[in-house]
């Protein structure tokens, strides 16, 4: 079952130097208990498409589409409506929790927040609720740790505690912005391992935004792959790691430490001046003469898999 559905999404917005396209068309499906991966490099557009979902945009960005909630248009609500589903049905775990969390309030209190906001607790029993999430993300004497503030707690502990904060209130989806960057090597599977624990005992779903693929590989049961604003492939994960179709994914998996470390040749497109025909083209190894004029659609190639490419054709 489809939990949330995007269609068409636009969101654009307009600086000094021009129009960003930063999400572009794009269409994509998040169903019920899985966890999605949205991959790719840095500026392609993950982060400002879960933006667009939770209506966080600044004011100059224009976005266009739909997507569909539980029911409800959510660029259709207006803004008191998005409070509530923000936090209590569609939670947000970003990156850097430092800069996230609150420096002047206890962390037990930051986690007693959403449980009076959306749940209608008081404050002792909303403390108590806090603690046992606290305790949920395995944050050892939870009952005095939840007393400090954040700069008393190591960088993986902020996070243990901002994943503590997007459950509290049981949301049916979370969406997760890199959640581990910053964090050393060993925290990092701690915390995937948390993740992927406590997303799937709420029987939720989850975005994760990363562009690091063995965050994917462990965590995410299908996977999305953005370039220059659109989505370029869709696919189960173990499909992706054995047989990616589109050439950037291949390229992508090239450039792994496993696989060598290849690096895709050329840069990613500025998003003011995308090329025309396929945006990858300037860096396709199998760029034809059609893949410089014509802009590719998404093709289903198999077994659910989407790849905008003209191969696929
Ligand atoms: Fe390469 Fe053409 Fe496919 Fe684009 S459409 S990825 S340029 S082969």
């Amino acid at each position: 079952m489809t939990l949330l559905s995007i269609r068409n999404l636009k969101s654009y917005f307009v600086t000094r130097d021009g129009v960003v396209k930063a999400v572009n068309q794009v269409s994509l499906d998040i169903f019920e208990n899985e966890t999605l991966g949205l991959v790719g490099e840095s500026g392609c557009g993950k982060t400002v498409l879960a933006l667009s979902i939770l209506r966080l945009l600044s004011e100059n960005t224009v976005v266009e589409g739909k997507i569909s909630f539980k029911g409800n248009d959510l660029l259709r609500l207006n803004e008191e409506e998005m409070r509530d589903i923000r936090g209590k049905e569609i939670a947000q775990i970003f990156q850097n929790p430092l800069s996230s969390l609150n420096p002047v309030l206890t962390i037990g209190l930051q986690v007693s927040e959403p449980f009076m906001l959306h749940r209608g607790m008081k404050l002792a029993d909303a403390w108590q609720s806090a603690i046992s999430m606290l305790r949920a993300a395995k944050i050892p004497s939870p009952a005095e740790r939840g007393k400090e503030y954040p700069h008393q707690f190591s960088g993986g502990m902020r996070q243990r505690a901002m994943i503590s904060m997007g459950l509290a209130c049981n949301p049916a989806l979370i969406l997760a912005d890199e959640p581990t960057k910053g964090l050393d090597v060993t925290i990092q599977s701690q915390i995937i391992e948390l993740m992927r624990e406590l997303v799937k005992d709420r029987g939720a779903s989850m975005l994760i935004i990363t562009h690091d693929l063995a965050v994917a590989a462990e965590l995410c049961d299908r996977i999305a792959v953005m370039y220059s604003g659109e989505i370029v492939e869709v696919s189960e994960i173990k499909d992706f790691l054995s047989n990616p179709g589109h050439p950037y994914c291949r390229g992508l998996l090239r450039s792994l430490p496993l696989n060598g470390m290849e690096p895709i040749p050329g840069n990613s497109p500025s998003l003011i001046d995308v090329p025309e025909g396929c945006r990858f083209h300037p860096r396709c190894e199998y760029a034809m003469e059609r893949c410089r004029n014509e802009h590719p659609e998404i093709y289903e190639v198999e077994n659910g898999r989407k790849t905008r490419c003209f191969l696929y054709a």
